[in-house]
């Protein structure tokens, strides 16, 4: 008898206790909303913020309500408008255009190395077409950062940072958010902290945090933040800025509070899996392994790998062999979105885009979730079934 894996792959670990009674003590106290403070009282969400630019070595951090709210309040704080263009990976998920779409703009796509992250040939190319580079590092692989830094300082492209799969990552030691103009993170509930939804933003800039605090909705209230500038930024911003309310609430800042300092911890056992995952389908034939760059701290949350060689039909085929031994693989070729899956062709809204080295990337390109929830075992056994399904 073939083994099955009986697992979930969508199920997180339980929001830990402590966070939990913190959530329990902001719903008895009523107030959830951010300014709904009490004299010399700080709230969660302000708090949360101090120790997120803490963790990330940033002057300043914004908690809103997404993490596509936070990209698109940093293309608005950045000026973009609308009919702008806007650059971005072509490999990342819908959210990323989707938040420049938002703010009115145009996303042109650059693209995929098999590598996963962006072609920096194709980015040094088209950087002359914008002066912002929506960066999204996605699935976690981290491009060269020296020199996609130096490509924009030459091109004098902003450059803003998605770090929904690198918080707590690094590249050459340095937090990923922390090398463009400002740094967007997701607290959804499948990212490295858990609030349900959620987004934090950092940036060293006082003008542009200013303006993202108005932006995300703090009326006249930005003196209650801590991790903010101080009202001369504001004096300067208040009259321009749109208040596009996004903020985010106590509650799911108190969620968030306690799951900071276990990062690091989470981190570890995130790669743990990883590595587990990366030894038990090494050199298994006709299966390519994505290539992880000395100078790259990453996290481990997800894992990609390549089937070059085999076409569309022979790649169905073998996600439903593993499909019905209990592993879900998904396959960013399938031609229909899906699930949580698509791709640039299908966000037409941004107009057909000629990218053949990136569907070559995709068209090949299986991917899945490691959560927290399996243990080393459970990543074996995925690793011992992909790779029977492979040599099948
Ligand atoms: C999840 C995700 C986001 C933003 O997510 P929200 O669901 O809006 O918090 C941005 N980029 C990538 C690559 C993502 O996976």
């Amino acid at each position: 008898m073939a083994e099955n894996f009986t697992g979930n792959f969508t199920q997180q670990e339980p929001i830990p206790e402590e966070a939990i009674a913190r959530a329990v003590e902001v719903m008895r106290s009523g107030r959830l909303h951010r300014y709904n403070t009490l004299p010399g009282e700080a709230g969660e969400v302000a708090l949360l913020e101090e120790e997120f630019a803490e963790f990330t070595g940033a002057r300043y951090c914004l908690a809103v309500a997404s993490g596509g709210y936070a990209m698109g309040c940093a293309l608005r704080a950045l000026g973009v408008q609308p009919g702008d263009a806007v650059l971005t990976n072509a490999f990342t998920l819908a959210p990323v255009p989707g938040a420049i779409a938002s703010a009115g703009a145009r996303p042109v796509f650059v693209e995929t190395t098999e590598g996963l992250t962006i072609d920096l040939d194709d980015l040094a190319a088209k950087a002359e077409q914008a002066r912002v580079l929506m960066l999204s590092h996605m699935r976690g692989h981290i491009c060269d950062m020296d020199r996609l830094m130096e490509i924009a300082q030459a091109h004098d492209l902003s450059v803003v940072e998605d770090c929904a799969h690198t918080m707590g990552a690094s590249w050459a030691g340095v937090p990923s958010g922390r090398h463009g103009a400002i740094g967007c993170y997701s607290t959804q509930t499948y990212k490295h902290m858990n609030s349900g939804e959620g987004g934090l933003i950092v940036t060293d800039d006082a003008e542009l945090a200013a303006k993202m605090v108005i932006l995300s909705g703090s009326y006249m209230l930005y003196e209650r933040h801590r991790a903010a500038p101080g009202p001369e930024a504001f004096q300067r911003v208040k009259y321009d800025m749109p208040n596009v309310s996004g903020r985010m609430d106590n509650l799911r800042a108190a969620i968030l509070r306690p799951q900071l300092p276990t990062l690091r911890d989470r981190i570890a056992r995130w790669n743990a899996l990883y590595r587990a995952m990366e030894t038990g389908l090494e050199g298994t034939e006709g299966l390519a392994l994505i290539a992880r760059p000395q100078a790259e701290g990453y996290v481990g949350s997800s894992f990609q790998l390549r089937l070059p060689g085999r076409d569309g039909a022979a790649i169905t085929d073998l996600v439903a062999r593993c499909a019905a031994r209990g592993v879900e693989l998904k396959w960013f070729g399938a031609p229909e979105p899906a699930g949580f899956t698509s791709r640039h062709d299908s966000w037409r809204y941004a107009g057909r885009q000629d990218l053949p080295k990136t569907d070559e990337v995709l068209a090949t390109l299986l991917d899945l979730r490691l959560p927290l929830s399996f243990s080393e075992a459970d990543v074996a056994q995925i690793a011992r079934i992909i790779r029977q399904e492979v040599l099948a």
